[in-house]
């Protein structure tokens, strides 16, 4: 039994503390805490109105701010630590949790908010000073990364002496009937998906200009999409732990009418993170003054709200690993992927499937480290932990997985 403190309370955020409510043989006690405490206090009155716990707590924290955290940590003493609220917060609660002797977790690795870059060098920086302290952080617990890295290490103890050609497939064939969303913070996802597409053959790194290669690929119970080359985080811990790998890609769908937008919001320059000046009316009323404004900042605050997104929300996401490698001196092929449905996503927890998806092995992994299975000093990507529990968990809390052997990837 464990004591568990949730930062963050977006879509994310309410998708696992939805879940570690529902986990009560393992976690005791809970606590949501992120910047905006009536949206803690949405979450657990949810939660309560549910019929699901009416013990959680919440509190007020500014998670950029180490001061406020030590604070909290030390007064609330949890045991681990979910680190749900954005990349631009990692190394500071990581900080606060080696202060205070907590362990940590987290969704996506460290990003500077004033770069649109993200690699785990920082987080891995860490690694001494968690090992010292005894105390394990766990890194990229969503669903990719997560559970496409725990796939791949299933793949790795099951089903093959050596990788050799890793393809992470994302699909989302949901309708939000929005002309345009995006289904998880709007400022994070525009500055992934606007970046250089890179991936990885023969031990180096081949950089594309954004969204420049593609192929139509087919989705189970979906269909084809036409899927683009991304640069995703997991790639680089992959690698690095299954050496074997010659080369490794992700790829994520996204419809003509969304391109069009993204390229509309590119060209007005309404996707820049640095800072424009602006005239705005003062707060009195006597007229106008300069302020400064981050245009992609401005935009997040005019979009949908992922968390809003739900209701409506129809069709179903498809993430999967295609796998190609050596057992037993044969090649062979192996496709193990997940199919969530919005509406069964939003009917048990209020949010849609994107949320659903990340919240849930991140609930998953909480549990793991509850029971001491994955427990150790120091700072771990998910692929260093037994992948057997979790993929078990998976099957049970709303994630089920389905595999096929020897067929055609469709991927060269
Ligand atoms: P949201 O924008 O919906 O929620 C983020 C939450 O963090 C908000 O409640 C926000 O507070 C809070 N927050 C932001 N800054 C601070 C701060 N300084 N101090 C305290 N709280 C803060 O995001 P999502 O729920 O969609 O995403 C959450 C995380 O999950 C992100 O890091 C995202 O990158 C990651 N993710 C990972 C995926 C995976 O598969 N691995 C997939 C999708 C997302 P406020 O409400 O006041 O703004």
């Amino acid at each position: 039994m464990g004591k568990v403190l949730i930062i963050g309370a977006g879509g994310v955020a309410t998708v696992a503390a939805v879940k570690v409510a529902k986990n009560a043989d393992v976690f005791n006690e809970i606590m949501i805490a992120s910047r905006t405490k009536s949206k803690c206090d949405a979450i657990a009155k949810y939660i309560k109105d549910q019929g699901i716990r009416d013990d959680i707590q919440t509190a007020q924290v500014d998670a950029d701010e180490i001061p406020q955290l030590v604070e909290l940590f030390n007064a609330y003493k949890p045991d681990l630590v979910m680190n749900l609220a954005l990349p631009y917060q990692d190394l500071t609660i990581m900080e606060a949790c080696l202060q205070t002797g907590c362990n940590y977790m987290d969704t996506a690795n460290y990003e500077p908010k004033d770069e649109a870059h993200f690699e785990y060098s920082w987080q891995w920086a860490y690694r001494e000073r968690f090992e010292k302290a005894g105390l394990c952080a766990i890194l990229g617990c969503g669903f990719d990364p997560g559970v496409t890295s725990i796939y791949t290490a299933y793949a790795a103890k099951h089903h093959f002496d050596e990788i050799h050609y890793l393809d992470i497939v994302d699909c989302n064939a949901g309708n939000h009937h929005k002309a345009f969303a995006t289904n998880f913070n709007p400022e994070i996802n525009i500055r992934e998906i606007t970046q250089k597409g890179l991936y990885y053959e023969n031990g180096k790194y081949i950089e594309t200009e954004p969204m420049e290669i593609h192929k139509t690929l087919n989705y189970p119970n979906v269909g084809p999409k036409e899927s683009y080359l991304l640069h995703h985080e997991e790639i680089e811990s992959l690698v690095i732990n299954y050496p074997t790998i010659k080369r490794a890609r992700f790829w994520m769908t996204f419809g003509q009418q969304y391109l069009t937008y993204l390229d509309v919001i590119q060209n007005i320059g309404m996707s820049r993170i640095d800072e424009v000046t602006y005239q705005a009316p003062k707060a009195d009323g006597t007229g106008m003054e300069t302020v400064k404004i981050v245009p992609l900042q401005f935009l997040k605050a005019v979009l949908p709200n992922p968390q809003d997104l739900g209701q409506n929300y129809d069709g179903e996401t498809s993430i999967g690993c295609r796998i190609r490698g050596i057992k037993n001196g044969e090649e062979h092929t192996y496709y193990v992927y997940n199919n969530c449905s919005h509406q069964a996503a939003y009917e048990e927890t209020g949010m849609q499937g994107v949320s659903y998806t990340t919240g849930v092995p991140a609930c998953i992994g909480a549990r793991m480290f509850m029971l001491g299975l994955w427990n150790k000093p120091g700072v771990h990507n998910v692929e260093e932990f037994d992948p057997d529990p979790f993929m078990e968990e998976l099957n049970k809390q709303g994630l089920p997985w389905h595999e096929l052997h020897d067929v055609d990837l469709e991927l060269d």
